[in-house]
């Protein structure tokens, strides 16, 4: 956190120094990521991603779609729009925030984009399958996906039991975790542990964690079986 000097703020293990909340989901074909935070810019260049086929919005707050506005290069070296699959309340704010990529006269430079509405159905990017799951962020619904065995969901603190339905049978599932105390709008550590197991998952990373949560390290070493906490540059296999 800006201008903190916490022990986690000020501490030198690098899974202590988190960007804001984002993923990249790869096949042998297809790349796309979840939402483009404000640190967008700087996530695919750390990663050195030289193509990316779509991305994937779970709700408009600032800090999942900020960064959209550098898809630019991308657009530059495919020569393709970029293709964006988000619900209709999230379409409504992007076009409100980056009106010039929606303007009719178009200036060369400008980030060109794709909208593609997501319903509740599946849907598939390239050979990427992916099921859409209404999650609550207090009162705002937002969209958590599941691909495959590998379900991901952020901002969020309750989901209604018909769409535990969809996550259940996961492998490996990604969840908001964001400080012990409780939240309006994010799961505690105490309630997304107690998610897990509601949801039989054996293996959960958890991300979107807020610097009031402690140092990865002494976190991490008290936590269940099956259960890590996430971190920058975490890779997994499914
Ligand atoms: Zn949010
Ligand atoms: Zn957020």
């Amino acid at each position: 956190m800006i201008a903190c000097d916490c022990e986690v703020c000020t501490s030198t293990n690098k899974k202590d120094k988190r960007l804001r909340s984002s993923i990249m989901v790869q096949s042998e074909t297809t790349t796309l990521v979840v939402d483009s935070t404000p640190d967008f810019r700087y996530q695919m260049l750390r990663k050195n991603v030289k193509r990316l086929d779509a991305i994937v919005f779970t709700h408009p707050h600032k800090d999942h779609i900020a960064g959209l506005d550098d898809i630019r290069a991308f657009n530059y070296f495919s020569k393709k729009p970029m293709q964006i699959y988000a619900n209709e309340m999230t379409q409504e704010v992007i076009i409100r925030e980056f009106p010039y990529a929606f303007a009719d006269t178009k200036y060369p430079g400008l980030p060109e984009i794709a909208l593609n509405t997501i319903a509740m159905d599946q849907f598939e990017v390239g050979d990427i399958p992916i099921t859409p799951i209404l999650v609550w962020h207090l009162k705002m619904p937002v969209m958590a996906f599941r691909f495959g065995k590998f379900t991901y969901i952020t901002d969020a603190n309750r989901i209604d039991e018909g769409e535990k339905e969809k996550i259940r049978g996961s492998e490996i599932l990604v969840v908001n975790a964001l400080r012990n105390e409780r939240h309006v709008s994010h799961y505690s550590l105490e309630e997304a542990i107690h998610l897990v197991r509601d949801l039989g998952v054996s293996q959960a990373y958890f991300t979107h964690i807020s610097h009031q949560l402690g140092k990865h390290d002494i976190v991490s070493a008290k936590l269940p079986e099956g259960i890590h906490l996430a971190y920058d540059g975490l890779e997994l296999n499914v």
